[in-house]
């Protein structure tokens, strides 16, 4: 924390000291209201009910008790239904407020939940969400040079950043100020070291933290030093003279996956009240949620999300659950998004007949939130893992064929809908068979990938990118026009072929021929994919190695 805040910082402290000496009587404060509340039932004790429940939220907020703050907002929410619009009390509510209370009053307050909070908040700043991938810090620890600058170069093209250390200790004093990096990379033979890999790797963990990922880097390449780095902890171990490709592999595993989009939920209920106590149930939970409270809205809510699942009141005005869930199954685009029902049907005999009708399950109100979260979020991310299966290829990860001009069809409809703009860009691979031919299919493939890296790496988050065939990719950027687009992709092209791919015949580099196409210039996807391809191709006949856009 700054010393400018500290002022307000020690004001807030205070303030939060008063708020956790005084919470259990808040909490008392609320049980014997809410008794008052079934008691009698009265409009004042409602309203003085949900004010209570309101000022809690609100001071949690504010004095950053998340926890607090986000149970009573959701009592705060679920009395919504019964402070504007009139409903009555059910079981279902009493239900709620009971496990909401229980776990208010389970919460311990520590006074160390201010620093994790107050970080939370400086971050929240950045959009990080906008980048596909951020950059990963790796320190290496070697004493050739050479190698050094070969190796960051190549690195930084897949977004690894590296600092060199030559020796142990400074590479400790480096750790010791806290800057902690995504992984070490460490040459076990450095000239003159005095403490074993081992007792290094052991240090550097003690000083970062015990999960921290160390590579081993080493000019042997036998059993016995294999397994001295193993039993020292070592998450990999390399061979020099290094082979950056699989370095790249291995740190991409290191560092983990991309993060994870959360599940997006769309929720069909005509209660705009019920909607948003689910809604809000599912958010606190970490999911994404569309509400839709006219169920005929639903086809334009599906094609602006990509949704997991669809959660469905059984009884709506205008058409029934069971009659929209055979509409959405008109479209084989949905097929495999699980429908669940949502409603107070207890007969068996309507459950099954909603389930012919291509719903999943049933989920049978009053449901408590527990339960609510637990049913979605398991059904929702098993659905989500067969798609994957489905829409991508298996090489590269990328979307397939199909999945991306379905994609570039959806961006076609949503850009004319918001007067917008996009691109589309078709990219082959230059004098490809030549690399197969000299290298082999297997190398070829390394090739492949490394386009489909680079493109993922370099791309905004919001770009769809696909393994349109063989050696060919698709890419479709959303509100971008054709020159953003052309400088975007220009500067992957550059990128890419200073990329040295290795193969057992020697170094060399690859370049591609990429051609571009927008809208609304072109008027729908098969006229964008048509003139597209027809760029790509006066790509190749200028020579290769370069973008082309439409109508130049
Ligand atoms: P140009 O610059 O004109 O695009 O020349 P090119 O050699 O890249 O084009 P061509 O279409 O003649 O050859 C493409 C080659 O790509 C032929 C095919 O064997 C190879 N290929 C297609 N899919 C794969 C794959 O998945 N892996 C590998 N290794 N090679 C593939
Ligand atoms: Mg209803
Ligand atoms: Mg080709
Ligand atoms: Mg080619």
């Amino acid at each position: 924390m700054s010393n400018a805040a500290l002022g307000e910082s020690q004001k807030l402290q205070l303030l939060r000291k008063k708020f956790r000496d005084e919470l259990p009587a808040k909490i008392a404060d609320i049980e014997f209201c809410w008794l008052n509340v079934r008691k009698n039932g009265s409009r004042e004790s409602i309203h003085a009910m949900h004010r209570l429940v309101h000022d809690l939220a609100a001071s949690g907020v504010a004095l950053k008790f998340h926890q607090v703050s986000e149970l009573a907002r959701i009592m705060d929410v679920a009395l919504l239904p019964v402070v504007e619009g009139g409903e009555s009390i059910g079981e279902e509510l009493d239900e709620v407020f009971a496990d909401y209370l229980g776990a208010l009053k389970e919460i311990e307050l520590d006074e160390d939940e201010i620093d994790a909070a107050s970080c939370e908040e400086s971050q929240s700043g950045f959009n990080v969400a906008d980048l596909r991938c951020s950059e990963y810090k790796v320190f290496l620890l070697e004493s050739d040079r050479t190698l050094y600058e070969d190796v960051k170069k190549q690195l930084s093209h897949f977004g690894y950043n590296i600092s060199l250390f030559d020796s142990y200790v400074n590479l400790f004093d480096e750790l010791s100020t806290d800057n902690i990096p995504d992984v070490v990379i460490m040459s076990v033979n450095i000239p003159g070291m005095s403490i074993s890999a081992a007792e290094a790797a052991d240090q550097i963990r003690k000083i970062a933290h015990e999960d921290l990922p160390i590579v081993f880097l080493s000019d042997d390449d036998d059993i016995g030093h294999r397994l001295t780095a193993a039993r020292s902890g070592a998450d990999a171990y390399f061979v020099k003279p290094l082979n950056v490709h699989e370095m790249i592999d291995q740190l991409d595993k290191l560092t983990g996956e991309e993060a994870v989009d959360p599940l997006h939920i769309v929720i069909v209920e005509d209660s705009a009240t019920q909607s948003l106590y689910y809604s809000s149930i599912l958010e606190r939970a970490g999911m994404e949620t569309s509400v839709i409270n006219d169920p005929l809205d639903i086809l334009n809510v599906m094609e602006e999300v990509s949704a997991d699942m669809i959660l469905m009141d059984m009884y709506m005005p205008k058409c029934s659950g069971m009659e929209l869930a055979k509409v959405i199954r008109q479209f084989p685009a949905y097929a495999s998004i699980p429908i669940v029902f949502l409603s107070a049907e207890t007969e068996i005999e309507r459950q099954l007949d909603a389930m012919s009708l291509g719903g999943d399950d049933f989920l049978t109100k009053p449901i408590n939130p527990p339960h609510l979260i637990r049913s979605v979020a398991i059904r929702a991310e098993r659905a989500r893992i067969l798609r994957t299966f489905m829409v991508t290829d298996n090489l590269t990860g990328l979307l397939n064929h199909t999945r991306i001009k379905d994609q570039l069809n959806h961006e076609v409809a949503r850009a004319s809908r918001k007067n917008g703009a996009l691109t589309f860009a078709m990219i082959d691979i230059d004098h490809f068979k030549s690399v197969n031919d000299t290298h082999g299919h297997h190398v070829g493939d390394r090739v492949i990938k490394s386009v489909a890296r680079v493109l993922q790496q370099r791309l905004r988050k919001s770009d769809y990118i696909g393994r349109y065939g063989g050696e060919e990719f698709a890419v479709v950027l959303p509100d971008a026009d054709i020159d953003f687009a052309y400088q975007v992709l220009n500067e992957i092209r550059e990128s890419f072929m200073a990329i040295k791919q290795h193969s057992p015949k020697g170094e060399f580099t690859v370049s591609f021929s990429c051609g571009i196409a927008s809208y609304p210039v072109c008027k729908d996807a098969t006229q964008l994919a048509l003139e597209a391809d027809k760029a790509l191709y006066k790509a190749k006949e200028r020579g290769r190695n370069c973008v082309v856009k439409a109508f130049e």
